[in-house]
């Protein structure tokens, strides 16, 4: 698999302030990445930094294996601001200023359009355009020569529910046709219905990263009661999956590392001497579950 852009100890001070902290990651050819972080993680940050808006204090990274360069540069769109054009310019012309900014001709501009549904109102002014709109033809924008990767900075940031779902929508189709995205949020919901992987930032250091279905996976918890509760305690933080416990009244909760089924632990329970008198499986929430990851690290 093709790495198409490889991050090796990045950090960025503004000041005091360590914004990004020796931060490393990789995505590959045809990978959705999401950067996934509360505000504030670095994650504006860090794209600024890989697009050559901002210079890192140490680090350093690598487009399609490249220092970054020009030629590079022709090979990534990005939309990290909001969207800023001619408000009394058609989508049209505007894409056609673009055009001309980046040295690209002007037989992109349908497809692109087409592409974000934007076609049947590509005479229409930018200020008619609804917000959703407006962000679609920033990526329109940002399609413009057929990039082969994609930064986008929150898309969504400030959109209604159907603005959302579009733009979920566009990124799918965008991946589907091969281009690589790298996306920023803070919204575990987002990530998890849009990205293929994940890297989840805290305070500009990298908690986690990999396949979101491994790294969001969701190990549930147990509430178990038997006739002695502290032998129990002892008993169950012995299983080779246990991760933690809370006692709960009369009853423990217990975190397991990797999937748990409830057989198992009966019959792990019974092997050391424990009879349970109380066996139920709590699931959770994914965003209890992402919450849990960032308190949990230090
Ligand atoms: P958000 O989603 O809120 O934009 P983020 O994850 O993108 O957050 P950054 O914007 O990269 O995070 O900010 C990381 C840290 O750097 C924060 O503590 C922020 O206050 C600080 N920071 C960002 N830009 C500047 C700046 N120009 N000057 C000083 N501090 C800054």
């Amino acid at each position: 698999m093709e790495t198409i852009l490889s991050i090796r100890n990045l950090s960025k001070y503004y000041g005091k302030i360590q914004a990004v902290d020796d931060l490393s990651l990789e995505v590959n050819s045809g990978q959705v990445f999401g950067i996934l972080g509360p505000n504030g993680s670095g994650k504006t940050t860090t794209l600024s930094i890989i697009l050559d808006l901002l210079k890192a204090n140490k680090g350093s990274f690598q487009w399609f294996g490249e220092n970054s360069n020009k030629e590079t540069r022709k090979r990534i769109g990005s939309v990290i601001e909001s969207p800023n054009f001619y408000p009394y310019l058609s989508a049209v012309i505007n894409l056609k200023i673009i055009a001309d900014i980046k040295c690209h001709g002007y037989e992109d501009i349908d497809r692109v359009l087409q592409l974000t549904g934007l076609f049947e109102r590509r005479h229409s002014r930018f200020k008619t355009y609804s917000f959703g709109m407006k962000q679609r033809l920033a990526i329109a924008a940002a399609l413009l020569g057929n990039p082969e990767a994609l930064i986008l900075d929150e898309p969504t940031n400030g959109l209604d529910p159907q603005g959302i779902a579009d733009i979920r929508d566009l990124v799918l189709l965008i991946a589907g046709q091969g281009t690589t995205i790298i996306i920023a949020s803070h919204l575990l919901d987002e990530v998890q219905k849009i990205c293929s992987h994940v890297a989840v930032l805290k305070q500009g250091r990298k908690l986690f990263d990999g396949q979101v279905s491994d790294v969001l996976a969701i190990s549930d918890s147990f509430e178990l009661a038997a006739g002695d509760l502290e032998k129990l305690q002892i008993a169950i933080s012995l299983h080779p999956a246990f991760k933690s416990l809370a006692i709960a009244g009369n009853k423990i909760l217990v975190y397991f590392k990797d999937e748990v089924t409830p057989d198992n632990l009966n019959s792990f329970c019974f092997s050391e001497g424990i009879i349970l008198t109380h066996l139920s499986e709590r699931k959770r929430s994914l965003e209890q579950h992402f919450l849990e990851l960032l308190h949990d690290t230090p």
